[in-house]
C-alpha cells in the first residue's frame, strides 16, 4: 500500500521533533503537525522561559549577597517589562531554530491539529487527510486546573506564567510539585510576597524526605509562606485580585492565584477512539516498552504516556522509536535511574532510591550530611545544603544520591554517571576531592549517620 509518508507525527514538543527529524535525516519522508508552536512545553511554556526566569530571580539574593562582600550595589526593584519582551523574543528565535531543524532534515510541517482517523491516516483541521505507514503520538500534557464548586478560572496555570502583563504584588500558588515549589520561588526572587497552599504534609512528596524537609525549611527561611494541610475553599473576584477562604476558613486577598496541581495527558479529542489504543486513567496512551500502541502502527512517546514526564527522557524515548522502527534495531527505553532536579532557590539534584524507598527494598547505610556552605556562612547567612548518599548495605552499591544546594542540578547530572554505572561507596572514596567545593562531601562521608 502506498502511504503519503513514512511517518507522521502528531505534535511539535521535544520528543516529536527529535524522532521526526532523526527519522528524516535517515531517509524515511516524515509529515508533522503542530497546532500551537514548534518546541512545545519545554521550549515555549515550560522548561526554557522557567529556567530563564529562575536566572531573573537569583540576582536579588546575589545582589544582597554581594553588598555583604564588600560591593557596592544599589538594589532596585526587578521591572517585568524590561525582562518580558526580552523572554519572548528568545522563545520566538527558539522556535525559529525548531522550524529550521525540521526543514533541514526533510521533515514537512503542518502549522495545525491533528487527528487520528484511522490506523493510517491523520485529519488536519482544514479537512484534508495524510496517510503514513507510522503515526507518532507526541502530544505532551497539559496544566489540570481543579474542579470545584467555586470558579477556579480566576486562577493562572503554568502556562498563564509566561504571558502575565505585569507582575502581580502578591501571588497564592496551589499545590507542592515540581512547578508549585519553582515557580514558589521564582515569584519569590522576583520581589512577589509568595504563599503556599498544599495539601499533604510537606511538599515535594516522592522525593527523600531529608532532602524535601531541607528545601521546605529553605524555602520558610527565605520568606515564602508554606501552608501544609490547606487548600483552597472559596475563591472570589476582589477589587485587586482574588479573595480565597482556606480549609481553615481564613479569608486573605492574593493579586494572583496559580494552580500548579499537576499535568494530564493530552489525548482529548484526538480520535483515538477510531483505532485499537488503549488509553488509561489519567488519559496517558499505553505503550509497551518500544513505544508501541495496540495498533501495531501506532506508536506513542513522552509525556503523553505519563512514564517519566521529563523532556530528555521524551527525546530518548523518540531516538529510541526511530532506531526501533526506522533502523530494525528494537530498542527500549531505559527508564531507571534517572536524574532529575527541581529548580527551587536551593535546588534539589536526585538520581536513584530516596532513604525511604531503599529502606523498604533492604538493609542501607545512610551517608548524609547538612552544612553551612562557605560562601553564605562567610557573610552570616543560615542557608544549609545537604549532600546525601544512600547505600545498599549488602553490596556497597550507591542506590540514590540526594543533593540540595545552589547548582545541585549541574551536580547531580555528574554524580548520575557514577550512580547510573551501580558504582559503590568504596569507589566514590577512591575519588579524590576538589577542595573547596560543596560536592567534595559526596567523596569524603567515612561514617554512615544511620543504618536501617
Ligand atoms: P506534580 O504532580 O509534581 O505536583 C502536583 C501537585 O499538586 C502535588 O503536590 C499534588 O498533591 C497537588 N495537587 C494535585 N491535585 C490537587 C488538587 N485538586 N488540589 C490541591 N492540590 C493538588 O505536578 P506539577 O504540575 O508540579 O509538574 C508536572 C510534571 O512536570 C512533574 O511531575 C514533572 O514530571 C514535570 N516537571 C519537571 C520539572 C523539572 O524537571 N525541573 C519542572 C516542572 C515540571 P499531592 O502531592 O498530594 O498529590
Amino acid at each position: 500500500m502506498e502511504f503519503d509518508f513514512d511517518l507522521f507525527v502528531i505534535g511539535g514538543g521535544s520528543g516529536g521533533v527529535r524522532a521526526a527529524r532523526v527519522a528524516a535525516a535517515g531517509g524515511a519522508k516524515v509529515g508533522l503537525a503542530e497546532e500551537s508552536r514548534l518546541g512545545g512545553t519545554c521550549v515555549i511554556r515550560g522548561c526554557v522561559p522557567k529556567k530563564l526566569m529562575v536566572f531573573a530571580s537569583g540576582y536579588r539574593e546575589a545582589m544582597g549577597e554581594a553588598v555583604d562582600y564588600g560591593w557596592d550595589v544599589s538594589m532596585g526593584e526587578f521591572d517585568w517589562s524590561k525582562f518580558s519582551p526580552r523572554l519572548n523574543g528568545e522563545l520566538d528565535r527558539l522556535e525559529g531554530v525548531y522550524q529550521k531543524l525540521l526543514t533541514n532534515s526533510g521533515v514537512e510541517t503542518f502549522a495545525s491539529r491533528a487527528t487520528i482517523a484511522d490506523a493510517h491516516t491523520v485529519a488536519l483541521a482544514d479537512g484534508t487527510r495524510k496517510t503514513a505507514k507510522h503515526i507518532l503520538v507526541a502530544t505532551g500534557g497539559r496544566p489540570v486546573r481543579p474542579t470545584e464548586d467555586f470558579d477556579t478560572d480566576l486562577a493562572m496555570v503554568s502556562d498563564d506564567i509566561f504571558h502575565m502583563d505585569k507582575l502581580p504584588k502578591s501571588i497564592l500558588i496551589v499545590g507542592g510539585g515540581f512547578i508549585a515549589c519553582e515557580f514558589a520561588c521564582i515569584m519569590h526572587g522576583l520581589g512577589v510576597e509568595v504563599t503556599l497552599f498544599y495539601r499533604g504534609a510537606q511538599v515535594l512528596r516522592g522525593f527523600d524526605d531529608e532532602a524535601r524537609g531541607l528545601v521546605a525549611d529553605m524555602m520558610s527561611a527565605r520568606g515564602i509562606t508554606i501552608k501544609t494541610g490547606t487548600n483552597i475553599a472559596d475563591m472570589q473576584k476582589a477589587k485587586a485580585g482574588v479573595s480565597v477562604t482556606d480549609t481553615h476558613g481564613d479569608t486573605s486577598e492574593f493579586e494572583a492565584v496559580l494552580y500548579a496541581t499537576g499535568r494530564a495527558p493530552n489525548t482529548e479529542g484526538l480520535g483515538l477512539e477510531n483505532v485499537d489504543v488503549e488509553v488509561g486513567r489519567r488519559g496517558e496512551i499505553i505503550v509497551d516498552d518500544y513505544s508501541q500502541t495496540g495498533q501495531a502502527s501506532i506508536y506513542a512517546i513522552g509525556d503523553v504516556t505519563n512514564r517519566v514526564n521529563l523532556t530528555p527522557v521524551a527525546i530518548r524515548e523518540g531516538m529510541a522509536f526511530v532506531e526501533t522502527v526506522f533502523n530494525g534495531n528494537p530498542t527500549p527505553v531505559d527508564h531507571e535511574l534517572i536524574p532529575s532536579a527541581v529548580f527551587t532557590q536551593p535546588e534539589l539534584g536526585t538520581v536513584g532510591m530516596s532513604e525511604e524507598e531503599a529502606r523498604e527494598a533492604g538493609p542501607v547505610d545512610i551517608y548524609s550530611t547538612s552544612f553551612k556552605p562557605m560562601q553564605q556562612s562567610f557573610i552570616g547567612r543560615e542557608d544549609r545544603v545537604l549532600m546525601k548518599l544512600v547505600v545498599c548495605k549488602d553490596t556497597d552499591v550507591v542506590l540514590g544520591c540526594h543533593i540540595v544546594a545552589p547548582a545541585a542540578g549541574e551536580m547531580i547530572q555528574l554524580a548520575g554517571i557514577a550512580v547510573k554505572m551501580k558504582a559503590t561507596k568504596a569507589q566514590f572514596d577512591q575519588v579524590c576531592a576538589v577542595h573547596p567545593t560543596m560536592s567534595e562531601e559526596l567523596v569524603t562521608m567515612k561514617t554512615p549517620v544511620r543504618s536501617a
